[in-house]
């Protein structure tokens, strides 16, 4: 990825006047870490980056900068907010527009074709980190790490992301600037996580989430960083009726977990930020990507990718033949 070009052509968005600010990565202050940056001129958009360090998919913000309300007087600042995307966070773009939970001409969308990112907890783990800031790179053999004045190639299976194994989309699927050229795909992993949950019986199944789901520390983790979940009255907030009681015990996290598995059924487009973000390493992702494989191949859907398609979970044939239905 040209670097310059990315900065270029961010400094050029948010000098629009139609541009409120661009959402892009930037690096952080200590080690791998990196910080999302809302861009306002050239100046700070100098310091963006692109890099297999950047896991955090940026669509969230879409939602959540608009939620608070405005103070009494001021009125809504209705210019378009740019967003630097990769495939997966083009995904989530894609489905807000379809949700209608953004309106396309409110958003100016930055492609970035994505080699793949790193799994941050394997990166630090097998080259642990320093409070120096470091660099990652793409290079031929996969990623080069420069740490310290020190140089060091690694290969690209050794820390590539569960999520970029199994990738469909690391092209953008939907952008209006393109920066860089398209990545040659590859050929996903078969879901080891899936087939594993699968290969268990009913009774071993539940036994196996009973003990994830009492790990849960209910700290909404995984809710507030998800791009999907951004209802405004979210049922987990709602304190009349109560759906869901805020101790932290296996029958109130199972409801948790549950809900949020299930409202996002044919909406999650398995970016894995729930499971990277979550501190109780609760393996979010197999819950997700098993329900997105059953709406996948029994009702041929799938989230993110046709921003003219209907909302799975609020469309409805007069002719479904309800096999379900007893
Ligand atoms: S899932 Fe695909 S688009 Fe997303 S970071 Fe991995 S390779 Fe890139
Ligand atoms: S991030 Fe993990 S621990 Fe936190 S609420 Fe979500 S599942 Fe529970
Ligand atoms: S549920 Fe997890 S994997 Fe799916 S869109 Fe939300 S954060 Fe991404």
């Amino acid at each position: 990825m040209d670097l310059d070009k990315l900065r270029k052509t961010a400094a050029e968005v948010v000098a629009r006047e139609d541009v409120r600010y661009l959402l892009g990565w930037k690096k952080g202050t200590f080690g791998y870490r990196i910080a999302p940056g809302f861009v306002e001129d050239a100046e700070s958009a100098a310091e963006l980056i692109f890099s297999p360090l950047c896991t955090a998919n940026l669509a969230t913000y879409l939602t959540l900068t608009e939620k608070p309300p405005l103070p009494r007087g001021q009125e809504p600042d209705d210019r378009k907010v740019a967003v630097m995307v990769k495939g997966c966070d083009s995904r989530a773009v894609t489905q807000l527009l379809i949700e209608k939970g953004i309106e396309r001409e409110s958003v100016v969308i930055i492609g970035c074709p994505c080699p793949g990112v790193v799994d941050h907890e394997l990166l630090a783990e097998k080259y642990p980190e320093t409070e120096e800031t470091a660099e990652l790179k793409w290079s031929d053999k996969g990623f080069l790490l420069l740490q310290n004045g020190e140089e060091t190639e690694i290969a690209r299976d050794e820390l590539l992301a569960e999520k970029c194994r199994l990738c469909r989309y690391p092209n953008p699927v939907v952008s209006d600037i393109m920066v860089g050229e398209p990545v040659e795909t590859w050929e996903p992993d078969d879901d080891q996580g899936v087939a594993e949950v699968e290969g268990k019986n009913a009774e071993v199944r539940w036994e196996y989430w009973q003990e994830q789901f009492s790990n849960c520390l209910r700290c909404y983790s995984c809710r507030n960083v998800c791009p999907l979940c951004y209802c405004e009255d979210c049922i987990l907030d709602r304190l009349n009726p109560t759906w869901i009681y805020r101790s932290v015990n296996f029958s109130e996290n199972t409801a948790f977990n549950l809900a949020r598995a299930f409202h996002l059924a044919g909406r999650c487009i398995e970016c894995g930020e729930c499971e990277r973000v979550c501190p109780a390493n609760i393996p979010l992702g197999k819950l997700n990507r098993k329900l997105a494989r059953e709406v996948r191949e029994k009702y041929g859907f799938e989230p993110g990718v046709d921003p003219e398609a209907e909302p799975f979970q609020a469309s409805y044939k007069p002719d479904d033949p309800e096999e379900f239905i007893l």
